[in-house]
């Protein structure tokens, strides 16, 4: 059996230098409806924040952060910032935009750093709320209602608060302990919390409408779905949110070999991507591991950011487009090579799809296969706590109430394809969007 996994190296991100932060903060112009602030899902005031860092008040920094996004430390790591904040700079234009994010970390760190308290819980209100889903979406909900008064119970099915945060993002790009640290700040407004409860399953909504005033779903999205080829349940075949856990939580995830293939071309496939690389190479001792994504369709319609494929780039990892996984190969039980099918983009009225071209076959050997084709959704959960939904995304209003009165969500789990995108910064702002209108709720006006 081989080791743990020990670390799995440098970080993505290396953080800026005193003197870099001092060069940075300097530069910035204090932008009158500054762009970068509009820019931020979570309006962050970054003008006042850098501000603030310039004139060496750290504390006070991480407060203007944090007060605007209850993620602000996880965010600051892995925001796409050349899409949001960064990409809205008027240094843009001439490609040197302010670095926002890493500026963002610093003071954040110190604050982490210190044990600055940074808020307090509001006077009691005397309403009670249940947050379904302890990720980050649950987590600024929470945070927000405890600062209104409101007294909050989170209700989370795993072991530990962060969501995604904590289990499912590399260590490289974000650390557990930054998402634990970020749990604990809500923690110690008050919040209780209830893990290893699954809503649903150990408590149906029901209940916690009989006990509580207000609800908020923010349970997420499910597990990588399969593929639909024979070969899925060899040995040697990952879910890949499954495979990067175990690989965050240090656990063994035992002999890859080395030849990978990572089925999918998002930031799933991505972290997966690089994660196994990471361990591969580490078992060998140094040695070379072939990682390789395999993608149906081209470069053009990857849905991964451009800063994480090329940090793959970076690390060594191969592509390969225009081919579709036809079946796992097996040899003993365990995977032994993948049959593809060369395809093609075929334009209609739906849009584009990826088709097979019959007689392209080719076998490539595998020793290891991660499926990484996106998330499923929690069709049951919802079916089974009476919340309307589209294919497993929960229907909302504007206020982001779903059919059932008195019932919210926010993050993953109303995220539909085409409007925006499932990120960090827009769980927080729709988890503080939620608090606002369950605070309006409760107080009489909706
Ligand atoms: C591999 C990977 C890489 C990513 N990289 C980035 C990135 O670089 N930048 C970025 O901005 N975003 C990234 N994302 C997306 C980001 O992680 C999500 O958009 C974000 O975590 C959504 O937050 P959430 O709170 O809605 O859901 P989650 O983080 O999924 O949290 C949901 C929580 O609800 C809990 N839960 C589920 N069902 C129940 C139930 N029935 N009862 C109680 N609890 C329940 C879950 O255990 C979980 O803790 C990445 C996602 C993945 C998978
Ligand atoms: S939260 Fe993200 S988008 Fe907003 S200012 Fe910070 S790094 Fe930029």
């Amino acid at each position: 059996m081989a080791a743990p996994v020990p670390s799995l190296g440098e970080p993505f991100h290396r953080p800026l230098t005193h003197l870099e932060v001092k060069l940075e903060a300097n530069r910035c112009l204090y932008c009158y409806d500054a762009p970068c602030m509009n820019a931020c899902p979570t309006h962050i005031d970054v003008a006042s924040f850098i501000a603030k860092i310039a004139a060496g008040n750290l504390a006070g920094s991480a407060r203007v952060i944090m007060d605007a996004n209850p993620m602000g430390a996880s965010c600051a790591r892995v925001c796409p910032t050349d899409q949001l904040c960064e990409g809205a700079c008027v240094y843009r234009k001439d490609d040197t935009p302010i670095r926002i994010g890493d500026l963002q970390r610093y003071a954040v760190d110190a604050a982490m750093r210190d044990g600055t308290r940074l808020f307090e819980a509001g006077a009691p209100t005397g309403h009670t709320v249940a947050i379904v889903g302890g990720g980050p979406a649950g987590l600024s909900a929470a945070r927000d209602l405890r600062r209104m008064g409101h007294a909050v119970t989170i209700f989370e099915a795993r072991e530990m608060l962060g969501g995604l945060n904590t289990y499912g993002i590399v260590p490289f790009r974000l650390p557990i302990e930054t998402a634990l640290w970020e749990a604990e700040q809500v923690v110690e407004l008050g919040a209780e919390v209830r893990t290893n409860v699954r809503v649903g399953r150990d408590l149906a909504m029901d209940a916690l409408l009989a006990e509580y005033d207000a609800v908020v779903l923010a349970c997420g999205m499910g597990g990588v779905p399969q593929i639909g080829i024979p070969g899925e349940d060899l040995a040697g075949v990952w879910d890949a949110l499954e495979f990067i856990e175990q690989a965050k939580l240090g656990r063994d995830v035992g002999a890859l070999g080395s030849r990978i293939a990572v089925i999918g071309a998002g930031n799933t496939a991505i972290d997966a991507l690089t994660c196994s690389r990471r361990i591969a190479r580490q078992a060998s001792g140094g040695g070379e591991a072939r990682v390789t994504m395999y993608y149906r369709r081209g470069e053009r319609q990857m849905s991964a950011y451009g800063f994480e494929y090329d940090f793959a780039k970076q690390e060594g990892i191969e592509f390969r487009f225009f081919c579709a996984p036809a079946r796992i190969l097996g040899e003993g039980g365990r995977v032994k090579a993948i049959e593809f099918v060369r395809t093609r983009l075929e334009t209609s009225e739906g849009g584009e799809a990826a088709v097979p071209v019959s007689g392209t076959e080719f076998v490539e050997p595998i020793d290891t296969v991660v499926r990484a084709i996106g998330q499923s959704r929690l069709v049951e959960t919802f079916d089974r706590l009476g919340i309307a939904h589209d294919g497993g995304v929960v229907r909302v209003d504007e206020s982001l109430q779903t059919t059932r009165p008195g019932v919210y969500a926010a993050g993953d789990c109303i995220f539909a394809k085409g409007t925006r995108e499932a990120m960090v910064v827009e769980a927080a702002e729709q988890g503080k969007r939620a608090a606002r209108s369950i605070d309006t709720y409760l107080r009489g006006g909706a």
